[in-house]
């Protein structure tokens, strides 16, 4: 054989592997040359597998090393809906910065990069009791009286289609250049952010809605059951 072989411990931690089992000699990425192949576990949650003499060395992660230092970090003073960033604050492996965002309300938030570019998180929670709050008075004036509002905010047939975009709650905001989310209720309309591109803005509003309408029709179940378990059987019968 002549293979040289580093000795390699199973449970040892070279960098973000940590070696989880000794595979056998056998080829490694398609070459015909046997290796003393391992099975490491990085500490972002991936596996691979690994010639020994590469682990610690060649190879110190899965590759998600590699992946964060070509991140290019978000400046600070980017806007996310109401969020603007102020500096990153930590690295998860794997997952890359967190980053420190203060809400237009005033309150400090920590929060992944990726969801904030993904229009995942746009404030620090405000937004989401604004809306809670503001449905939850309307309901509360409306439903005692008759609930057949809910089957209508449940379909989110509320809001108006009137936009450029193509997507409902997503127009395009001369003054900054960018696509405009909102989401408007009774005659209230909600900011959600300016995006360079629809997707982004159409994401925010659709995080908005499961936001708004979601948690809206739990609470209307639990606060009014009698009232819930008919629309239901109403709907069950519009829509077999
Ligand atoms: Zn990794
Ligand atoms: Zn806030």
């Amino acid at each position: 054989m002549g293979t040289k072989h580093r000795k390699i411990e199973i449970g040892q931690t070279y960098g973000r592997l940590t070696v989880r089992e000794y595979l056998g000699l056998i080829p490694y990425n398609g070459t015909n040359r046997n290796r003393h192949m391992y099975r490491c576990e990085c500490s972002c949650g991936n596996f691979i597998d690994l010639p020994g003499t590469y682990i610690g060395k060649a190879w110190k992660s899965c590759g998600c090393l590699q992946k964060e230092s070509r991140e290019k970090p978000i400046p600070a003073g980017t806007r996310f809906g109401r969020l603007t960033v102020i500096e990153p604050h930590d690295l998860i492996p794997g997952r890359g910065y967190r980053y420190k965002c203060q809400c237009d309300c005033g309150n400090i938030i920590i929060s992944r990069g990726d969801m904030l570019r993904r229009g995942e998180v746009q404030s620090c929670g405000c937004l989401h009791d604004e809306l809670f709050r503001e449905n939850s008075k309307i309901a509360y004036k409306n439903s005692f009286v008759d609930g057949t509002n809910v089957p209508r905010i449940a379909s989110t047939q509320t809001v108006q289609r009137n936009n450029t975009s193509g997507v409902t709650g997503v127009t395009w905001h001369k003054g900054t250049g960018k696509w405009r989310a909102s989401i408007s209720f009774k005659g209230k309309s909600y900011s959600l952010g300016y995006y360079t591109e629809i997707p982004l803005a159409a994401k925010a509003r659709k995080t908005a809605e499961d936001e708004l309408f979601g948690d809206f029709l739990k609470w209307y179940a639990e606060e009014y059951p009698e009232n819930w378990k008919r629309i239901q059987k109403r709907q069950q019968k519009k829509h077999p």
